[in-house]
């Protein structure tokens, strides 16, 4: 190991990464110890099937990637990142190949929309309008006084809501395509505050697109590792902690973990508090996912469909409920709502001419086995016909894969913590999140406010409170 570093990191996920990159800003020595061969987590990029065909094994569509205040104030470009813009961001397809499609502007929904358009504008218009002071609030902890008080009620009132109810109100196109967003949230639709998902999602889509990153989402995290080093930071990969004796030492210990993983790490430096808290946190359910290599773009009925990044497969807004209702009570749907995006219409650099890369997956309980492949391509051909006939190659993962991929993955729980009840609001083992009750030892994974998603912001909110107290 090298000299003591003010800080050390573990794990080497956006979050990770990001909590790093301010450390460095601020002028601190930082290390971040990665226990895979690559940095990334759940931000990597591989050739799974076939040379020449890149997938992103987890996150791919990065609408917080552009609109996050770390993202928009970290000059990553000049480290190589590039975003490709689908012509449209989402669509959800229904029977009789008609479908839902949220615009980057919001014209095209209103147009499509007809007589539902005023009620989705009445809603939705206000978020896209306001969606730079939006994310500055919804990507900060929960409990704190707001920057934006307008803004943040426009957005609070109506996130209250469970998602089918509110679904209702946006008509028959606007409903699936807002119901599809909601249950990003992988809960129940009926559930309290799962519109807040759909909202905060159509809202992104509609103000800045939902982009991949050129080449794959790898491009992100080697473009932060290489602004980081350029700050003078440091990324040791290969390197497991299993204990705190693994860590150079330093004045302070950020940990890019899940709760109970940390208390695995350090029991012997955390009060009894922490450890309470970390067996009470409540992980979500899992996911399957296939990634396939194609002969062609997927031959989807609806054309907007064939021009998207994103495509919600889960037909009906009773549905998509149905699907996630089940899953939430340990079964498993026939037809279950499957998230779909197309690297390669945006991006033609991930595949050979002519080629294409597709990514799917659908929620599953946790530690589910079951092999979701059939179900997942009936729905598929369901919406495009004559899909199966262009699959060259499959790669799939199921809950446990994904734990062993990642173990914050924790029975295949992809968001860092289950979305339901304290823990949307109050993220973390603490109401003050990020500290663990040792005054050296921090959380600042996506098990922490804002919570999941590649927008860097668990990380950036974790080292200011280490700016403010460990490190003054
Ligand atoms: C299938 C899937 C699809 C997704 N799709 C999207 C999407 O399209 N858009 C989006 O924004 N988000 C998406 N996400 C979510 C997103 O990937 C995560 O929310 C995000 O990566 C969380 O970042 P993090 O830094 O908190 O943790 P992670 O990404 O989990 O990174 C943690 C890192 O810590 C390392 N680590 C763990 N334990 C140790 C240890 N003991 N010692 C050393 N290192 C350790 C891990 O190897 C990992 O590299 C998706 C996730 C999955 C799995």
């Amino acid at each position: 190991m090298g000299p003591t570093p003010d800080a050390v990191i573990i794990g080497a996920g956006p979050n990770g990464l990001a909590a790093a990159i301010t450390l460095a800003r601020a002028g601190r020595s930082v290390t971040v110890y990665e226990a895979a061969s690559t940095p990334g987590g759940g931000c990597r990029s591989a050739e799974l099937i076939e040379p020449g065909f890149v997938h992103d094994i987890c996150a791919a569509v990065h609408a917080l990637g552009v609109s996050s205040p770390f993202f928009r104030d970290t000059p990553l470009d000049q480290y190589g990142l590039r975003w490709c813009h689908p012509e449209v961001p989402l669509a959800h397809p229904l029977d009789e190949g008609r479908a839902g499609v949220a615009t980057h502007p919001i014209d095209g929904t209103l147009d499509a929309l007809g007589t539902d358009a005023a009620r989705y504008r009445r809603v939705v218009g206000p978020l896209v309008r306001r969606f730079d002071a939006l994310t500055d609030s919804v990507l900060a902890p929960v409990l704190r006084i707001p920057r934006h008080p307008v803004v943040l009620a426009r957005f609070g009132i109506p996130a209250l809501l469970d998602a089918a109810h509110l679904a209702k109100w946006f008509g028959e196109l606007g409903g699936p395509l807002f119901a599809g967003c909601a249950a990003h949230s992988i809960l129940p639709l009926e559930r309290p505050l799962t519109s807040s998902f759909g909202l905060m999602l159509l809202s992104s889509a509609h103000a800045v697109g939902w982009p991949f990153a050129q080449g794959g989402s790898q491009a992100i995290i080697d473009a932060m590792v290489a602004y980081l080093r350029s700050l003078g930071g440091e990324v040791v990969c290969d390197h497991p902690v299993r204990s705190l004796t693994d860590l150079a030492p330093s004045s302070v210990v950020l940990a890019d973990v899940s709760p109970s993983v940390l208390g695995s790490i350090a029991a012997d430096r955390l009060p009894p508090s922490f450890m309470t808290q970390a067996a009470r946190f409540r992980h979500g359910p899992g996911v399957f996912k296939i990634d396939y290599t194609l002969d062609g773009p997927v031959p989807w009925t609806n054309d907007a469909c064939r021009r998207a990044g994103t495509v919600h497969v889960g037909g009906s807004v009773a549905e998509i409920a149905a699907s996630e209702r089940t899953m939430w009570r340990g079964g498993h749907s026939d037809r279950p709502f499957v998230l779909v995006a197309q690297p390669t219409i945006a991006d033609p650099s991930r595949a050979p001419a002519g080629k294409h890369t597709l990514w799917t997956y659908c929620h599953v309980p946790a530690n589910s086995t079951v092999d979701m492949t059939d179900a997942i391509e009936l729905q598929l051909e369901r919406f495009a016909p004559g899909f199966r006939d262009l699959v060259r190659g499959r790669h799939t993962m199921d809950a446990p894969a994904y734990e062993r991929y990642n173990q914050n993955y924790i029975g295949g729980d992809i968001a860092g913590g289950a979305h339901n009840g304290r823990q949307l609001l109050a993220r973390g083992t603490s109401i003050r999140p990020y500290r663990t009750g040792a005054p050296s030892i921090l959380l600042c994974s996506a098990s922490t406010p804002p919570g999941a998603g590649v927008h860097g912001m668990c990380g950036v909110q974790a080292a200011k409170v280490a700016l403010r107290t460990t490190l003054r």
